[in-house]
């Protein structure tokens, strides 16, 4: 594999920008070594400016579930670009959006477009505590919802602990008001709530963990929560950045029947451009200014060309089969990686769910995050170099999901298998 020219690359951007990487998983520092820079992608593929070719399983961390350079989008985009490209007053393609949100997500009543997945769970969370009057949060260890301050709280030893910053820079006031406990445990969570009674504004989920690998929602779960939050007037929040028109059209929340006081959107619902979502109940949403009393704005929100790219992608996604097409493109491959570690004998556990999967390395069953961290890191960063010398772009973190799109062939998922044989045969 040459990359000369994205090695060159990396030691000049790392003269301008942090870490040479505008988000820090982009570096490879987790698995050692330079990051590939990107030319162009097409469908399924991505082209590094060394001329490298790679099936691509990141898919830009999800939002690229049409594959790369759909000309649904770069069709949209053009259209919406020979109009300008910002007002700053409304646009009518703004609402054909949230129409479309609104039709798909079961608790969606109304949304706010934003320009992030970080700015909607920050908004939400504001909204649930200007609604509720409270001020502390439960969030789940491991799930990430952004790089908003108070979010960036980790777990300590024991459960519900008061939340440690993960950051430096976040002021231990901050953190104090978010609550941590562990994934698949309605009980901790009703424990929690009566701990600290009329106090807790929200509880802020991934329903299907995709930010520690793949992790489902065990069998009740996400129903008792449901139970729970509206025992005691707690915000219940879904944020479905990754799984909202991922794993359904209408997101986890539709494929579990289970549905949430509030939804926040990004990846997806933008088709590669900068948006993101944050609606629910009404009632809830109708604390959003200018009609309520809280404040959350945005210079750039609703851009007619990131508009229009979500529009596209949101079209594309309700023609007919698509998400079985999904299902049994990413049923192949899964099943592909299984058999392959079973036959070159490795420890794994394999997640997935719809198009989303994962690849721990780990005897243990992994059901929440502490059982991810069980991997073997050492091991996945070999495995990692070893698709990526073999054509193959997989995260490069243990603890991040594989997207398979709608463009992954047959060809594509039997060469992944392949590689994934070779790979691990020499690990
Ligand atoms: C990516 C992600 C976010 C943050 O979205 P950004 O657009 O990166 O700010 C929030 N929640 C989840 C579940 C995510 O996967």
């Amino acid at each position: 594999m040459n990359n000369a020219k994205s090695s060159e690359a990396w030691r000049r951007s790392q003269k301008f920008i942090p870490g040479g990487v505008n988000s820090p998983v982009r570096n490879f520092s987790k698995v050692g070594g330079n990051p590939l820079f990107i030319q162009r992608g097409q469908g399924a593929k991505i082209y590094d400016i060394d001329g490298n070719e790679y099936i691509d399983y990141v898919a830009s961390w999800g939002p690229l579930i049409l594959g790369h350079a759909h000309p649904h989008i770069l069709q949209a985009i053009r259209g919406a670009m020979e109009n300008g490209t910002s007002f700053g007053a409304p646009t009518e393609l703004e609402t054909e959006l949230a129409e479309m949100i609104v039709n798909a997500v079961p608790s969606i009543e109304i949304v706010r477009l934003v320009n992030s997945g970080t700015e909607a769970t920050m908004s939400a969370i504001r909204v649930a505590r200007g609604y509720t009057a409270r001020d502390k949060i439960i969030k789940i260890d491991g799930c990430y919802h952004g790089h908003v301050d108070y979010l960036l709280a980790k777990a300590g030893s024991g459960i519900a602990t008061f939340g440690l910053s993960d950051s430096a820079g976040v002021p231990a006031d901050f953190a104090r008001n978010t609550l941590t406990v562990p994934f698949n445990d309605a009980e901790v969570v009703r424990q929690t709530i009566e701990a600290n009674p009329d106090q807790i504004a929200c509880v802020i989920l991934e329903p299907i963990m995709g930010n520690m690998g793949i992790i489902p929602p065990q069998e009740g779960y996400l129903q008792g929560l449901r139970e729970i939050t509206a025992q005691h007037g707690v915000v219940l929040i879904f944020d479905e950045v990754i799984t909202g028109f991922r794993v359904a059209y209408g997101g986890a929340q539709s494929l579990y029947g289970v549905t949430p006081d509030m939804t926040c959107l990004g990846k997806i619902i933008g088709g590669g451009m900068p948006v993101g979502a944050y609606g629910g109940k009404k009632e809830i949403m109708q604390q959003v200014a200018p009609e309520g009393e809280v404040y959350q704005a945005g210079t750039l929100s609703g851009n007619p060309l990131a508009v229009s790219a979500g529009i596209a992608t949101l079209k594309t996604l309700a023609e007919p089969d698509v998400y079985d097409q999904l299902e049994s493109t990413a049923q192949a491959l899964a099943e592909g990686l299984f058999d392959a570690t079973i036959s070159n004998g490795i420890d794994a556990f394999h997640s997935r769910v719809g198009s989303m999967l994962m690849l721990y390395f780990t005897g243990a069953e992994v059901v929440d995050a502490d059982g991810a961290r069980t991997s073997d890191v050492d091991r996945f960063n070999r495995y990692f170099w070893g698709m990526l010398e073999r054509g193959v772009y997989i995260a490069p973190s243990q603890f991040e999901a594989g997207f398979v799109s709608l463009v992954h062939s047959e060809a594509d998922v039997e060469g992944t298998v392949r590689s994934a044989n070779e790979a691990l045969s020499r690990l």
